[in-house]
């Protein structure tokens, strides 16, 4: 049933049937709505969106919503609308300075930074809570020229999403660690029974990146039991003297 809409009719363009008091629960829908989304977003994590914080990000989507409907629509009245969209950026604005004033707000919204890694030495539990997987880890580590995890002093997991890297500034000043170059998808490290470790034919845990100077079955920090060579650059490295690669995996 198609109702008839007459052009430029100014009353139903800003006001159209609704009630004084529907502002009022425009006022509650959207507090409810805000807070439920800051909620959900910060349930599923804000990995890949960096460059904007999570009460920007819920921001822009409920004022996309908000302004979207009304633009096309004729039977959508402005005035809700614009109630809708004042009401956001009052409440964006007022968890933006309740961030940057309570610590505890701050930490509930945006979570805390976490240390992901310790001289080349791999937190996975750390890593776990903050949803990254160690493949999207190594990408990351890749992006900032990293080739082995013995090259980095401390990696965190800020707040907004990015990692960021202390890290040794010649390569011929690291320790040598797990090589995360080339990416494992292309081609896998050897691997090599951990029996086989000593001072001089170090090995890594390839699950943590610990290193085994003597032999060892199972990593002392993750119990794993798959070895690869420690190396300083991947790129240019040959494997340990004597050494043959095991079957696992
Ligand atoms: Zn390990």
């Amino acid at each position: 049933m198609d109702v008839q809409v007459i052009p430029l009719d100014w009353h139903r363009l800003f006001w159209g049937d609704t009630d004084w008091l529907f502002l009022l629960e425009v006022l509650i829908r959207t507090s409810i709505l805000f807070g439920w989304l800051l909620l959900m977003m910060r349930w599923i994590g804000k990995r890949g969106i960096a460059q904007i914080s999570l009460v920007e990000l819920v921001f822009v989507m409920a004022i996309g919503s908000a302004a979207g409907d009304p633009m096309f629509y004729p039977e959508v009245p402005l005035i809700p609308a614009l109630a809708c969209i004042t009401i956001l950026t009052v409440l964006q604005r007022w968890t933006a300075q309740g961030i940057i004033q309570n610590e505890s707000l701050e930490t509930l919204l945006e979570g805390k930074p976490r240390e992901i890694i310790r001289d080349g030495i791999l937190k996975t539990t750390a890593l776990k809570e903050a949803g990254l997987s160690k493949e999207d880890l190594f990408e990351l580590l890749r992006v900032h020229n990293i080739r082995q995890l013995g090259q980095i002093q401390r990696a965190y997991h800020e707040q907004n999403g990015q990692v960021s890297v202390i890290r040794y500034e010649q390569l011929a000043d690291a320790p040598v660690g797990l090589a995360i170059v080339p990416p494992w998808d292309i081609e896998m490290p050897d691997t090599y029974d951990g029996a086989m470790a000593s001072a001089d034919n170090p090995l890594v845990c390839m699950s943590c990146g610990a290193l085994a100077l003597q032999p060892m079955r199972h990593c002392t920090l993750c119990e794993e039991d798959c070895w690869t060579s420690a190396c300083r650059d991947p790129l240019c490295v040959s494997p340990p003297a004597g050494a043959t690669e095991s079957d696992s995996p």
